[in-house]
């Protein structure tokens, strides 16, 4: 499933067909849909969903986190869905605040998430300005972390996790979902 403005191939690879934009010998898709790419005749379209509904307040979601500053971490959303629909989740960045981070207090965000963990979240709130999702439910945090010295992925070791490579021990908010 694609959403508008979303990157679907190069032209030299498919052209531009129903429901697409070239930009830059690029193409897009211009609307939500299921791509369809045609071998024979390299185009891409999109086939367009009517029934799609945008996710909203209560939609979960997984997504990697991009950055963790004091106050928020901006996540890049991969998938959203509502119960098992998908829900088509536009724009891709999403907030987590501090304040929604976990039902304990939270001293520095960075004990709680590092950049590249993929987090399961829902959405809290939705404005002008961007998607708010929260973490405070004990299904929901880091459901797989990256070691933050050597990238390998984190074991879960107690309340902890652990790196298995360099034997780093690293905290997080961890979803009972963790998946290692
Ligand atoms: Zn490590």
């Amino acid at each position: 499933m694609v959403v508008p403005g979303e990157f679907l191939s190069y032209e030299e690879e498919f052209m531009p067909g129903k429901n697409t934009f070239s930009l830059d010998g690029q193409v897009y898709s211009a609307l939500v849909g299921y791509a369809e790419f045609d071998d024979n005749e390299r185009i891409v379209g999109v086939k367009a969903i009517k029934s799609a509904r945008a996710a909203g307040v209560g939609t979960h979601v997984l997504a990697r986190v991009m950055l963790v500053k004091e106050s928020a971490v901006l996540v890049q959303v991969m998938t959203a869905f509502k119960d098992t629909e998908k829900r088509v989740f536009s724009p891709t960045y999403a907030s987590i605040y501090v304040a929604h981070v976990s039902s304990s207090y939270v001293k520095n965000l960075r004990d709680e998430f590092r950049k590249g963990d993929i987090v399961k979240a829902m959405v809290a709130e939705v404005t002008p300005y961007g998607i708010k999702l929260r973490t405070n439910e004990p299904s929901l945090g880091v459901i797989k972390g990256f070691c933050s010295h050597c990238r390998n992925e984190l074991h879960l070791n107690g309340q902890n996790l652990r790196c298995l490579k360099c034997n780093a021990e690293e905290t997080r908010k961890i979803s009972t979902e963790y998946v290692l």
